[in-house]
């Protein structure tokens, strides 16, 4: 039996590594048991091995809780020859999940940052991405995980996050509003002020189709 794995306690959810974590056995059977609340037969042939592959999946688009976006940022490059400028890292991937449905939403991130001490590995940036979205999120926090932890981690002058994703409980149930793309950004440091605001926003925003 493998030793159940913890959380990393974060700031947010300082309880995380200390909460109990129910077995590979309990969830088996609570997928089984919504197996049986859609109306189907959980023991029909095509659905035995469903509740082994959902927990699966959930170690995999969940993972984000078993990782540290700090272990990612700790390593800066600080030989960029005097490069000091804006930092635009634009059309990062991710896929999340919904808190309030468990349903995906997916969508681009685009970062910009004014270095300060260095700077860090520009697939660094989209790993902190991928573990906050790798857990039940709303949009809205999910900026402001990822812009809290570069502005935490990297200390760079300013940091500005933006994040545009389509939400599919809004569009495969609810008001079924196919294609709707909802917008969210967060800025720390320099970048608040309105003219710097305004250049990285540009910046952001910059050659959208
Ligand atoms: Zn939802």
């Amino acid at each position: 039996m493998d030793a159940i794995l913890k959380p990393v306690a974060t700031r947010d959810d300082t309880a995380a590594a200390t909460r109990p974590r129910p077995s590979r056995e309990e969830v088996e059977a609570a997928v089984r048991t919504l197996l049986a609340w859609t109306g189907d037969d959980p023991e029909r042939e095509g659905l035995l091995d469903t509740p082994k592959r959902v927990a699966k999946a959930y170690e995999e688009i969940f993972s984000g809780y078993f990782q540290d976006p700090a272990e990612h940022l700790k390593r800066t490059f600080e030989d960029v020859g005097g490069y000091d400028d804006i930092v635009l890292v634009r059309g990062i991937p991710f896929f999340s999940h919904c808190e309030h449905h468990m349903l995906p939403f997916v969508g681009e991130a685009q970062v910009a940052y004014y270095p300060s001490e260095g700077v860090v590995g520009l697939s660094k940036i989209a790993r902190v991405i991928d573990i906050f979205a790798k857990r039940l999120q709303t949009q809205e926090n999910l900026t402001a995980q990822v812009v809290d932890a570069i502005d935490t981690h990297l200390a760079p002058r300013g940091i500005a996050v933006m994040i545009e994703a389509e939400h599919q409980c809004m569009t495969m149930r609810g008001v079924r509003k196919a294609g709707a793309r909802t917008i969210t950004s967060a800025v720390r440091g320099q970048l608040r002020n309105p003219a710097t605001r305004a250049e990285a926003m540009a910046l952001l925003l910059g050659g959208k189709r």
